[in-house]
């Protein structure tokens, strides 16, 4: 981490996720002001000097409360109706990571996420022994219920009588049957952070796929895939077909390239989801550069996302033409 602390090196991003909105879905200003109110909260904690890693968690945890997103609260559920639950968490400066999956009585699977990072000695949890853990260390738990909206338990039904697992992403989506998806969801939620000392880190947290086969993992909990942060290259967060993004080995790709091939940070995550495409899946990521460059590419039609670049305004987006990809 460098000496001294400098504002103007703060970065911050945030996605709700990539999938396949219908064109006519209008404007979302209800996304869009979640999306903002959660990066303008991200943005204020590293003003106050906080760290990366305190930034990401922040913000990702205040996803997961809001229903409107595909993580904690409104999480997309399995083909039992329940939700099962993925998170991870990583610090730039050191690889220092923490993660688990498949919980539903964890309040906050990111704060678990961290807590397995910080307080146990291993890397990465699932299920029961996952929730062993979090109460173990005092972390807040609710019933499954918890979670489930209405809108999921819709969506689940729908997909039951359409005899899928919705990516959310679906490859082969037919847009002509967009306006009958309207409402659908947008999988994962995540974080990059860039601080005032310039160190990375990044958050991801998600409910995965509705309808999947319980057990199910996708590349959200995946450190170095779904998430990754490394202050030598990037944070990055993903969103999109798990099982694409783990053939690519999505954020340790994008980080070889860098340092590999000196890449810069745009060709290298345009590069990676390339690949996603070749393995047959679908989504984005948010990427921040050690140099500040913010990256936010998909090959979906939607991606909903909010960033502070270096003139510190809070921007959200949704679609492809709502902001530069820097
Ligand atoms: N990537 C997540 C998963 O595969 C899902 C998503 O981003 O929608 O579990």
């Amino acid at each position: 981490m460098n000496a001294s602390a400098d504002p103007s090196r703060i970065r911050f991003a945030i996605h709700g996720g990539a999938g396949d909105l219908a064109p006519d879905a209008g404007p979302q200003p209800e996304h869009r002001a979640a999306l903002a109110r959660i990066a303008a909260a991200g943005q204020a904690l590293l003003l106050r000097g906080g760290s990366a890693l305190d930034a990401v968690e922040l913000a990702v945890g205040l996803l997961e409360d809001c229903p409107l997103f595909n993580a904690g609260i409104g999480a997309v559920l399995n083909r039992d109706g329940l939700p099962e639950l993925d998170a991870a968490i990583q610090r730039g400066s050191d690889r220092a990571c923490g993660a688990v999956t498949g919980v539903m009585r964890t309040k906050s699977p990111i704060r678990l996420a961290r807590a397995v990072m910080e307080r146990s000695p291993h890397v990465l949890f699932f299920g029961a022994g996952a929730e062993q853990l979090g109460r173990e260390l005092g972390l807040p738990e609710v019933e499954p219920a918890h979670f489930v909206t209405h809108e999921r338990l819709v969506q689940l039904e729908d997909a039951r009588r359409k005899g899928i697992i919705t990516l959310d992403h679906d490859s082969d989506f037919d847009r002509a049957q967009k306006s009958e998806r309207a409402d659908a969801a947008f999988g994962t939620v995540g974080a990059v952070a860039r601080d005032a000392w310039g160190g990375l880190a990044a958050a991801t947290s998600t409910g995965g796929l509705t309808n999947k086969h319980p057990g199910r993992i996708g590349d959200t909990p995946l450190v170095g895939v779904g998430t990754f942060a490394d202050d030598r290259s990037a944070a990055i967060s993903c969103t999109g077909t798990g099982e694409s993004f783990i053939k690519v080995g999505f954020g340790h790709e994008v980080h070889a390239r860098m340092s590999y091939q000196g890449w810069e940070l745009a060709r290298a995550c345009r590069h990676a989801l390339d690949e996603v495409l070749h393995y047959g899946g679908r989504g984005g990521c948010i990427a921040i550069d050690h140099q500040g460059r913010i990256s936010l590419p998909f090959n979906s039609y939607v991606m909903f996302r909010a960033w502070v670049g270096e003139d510190g305004e809070v921007r959200t987006g949704i679609d492809p033409s709502d902001g530069p990809d820097q």
